[in-house]
């Protein structure tokens, strides 16, 4: 199972997580990341890495759990 998660304390409001993964995410009035959820669908997890990797104040966490 692979869960995404925001560090709030981390997070400026840039929004590039929502343009990259916009079946996961979409922003608040104020550009912050609304999640659906903290599970990743198997069929997004690249695209959920990819966004983790983009996202300039590395405030997305994307990891692996155990089942
Ligand atoms: S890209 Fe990063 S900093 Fe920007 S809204 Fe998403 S999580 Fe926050």
């Amino acid at each position: 199972m692979t869960t995404i998660e925001v560090d709030w304390t981390r997070c400026d409001a840039h929004g590039l997580c929502s343009r990259l993964l916009p079946e996961k995410i979409s922003l608040d009035e104020w550009g912050y990341p609304i999640i659906d959820g903290r599970v990743v669908d198997p069929a997004l997890v690249q695209a959920a890495r990819k966004a983790a990797m983009a996202c300039p104040a590395l405030a997305l966490r994307v990891e692996r759990g155990a089942m």
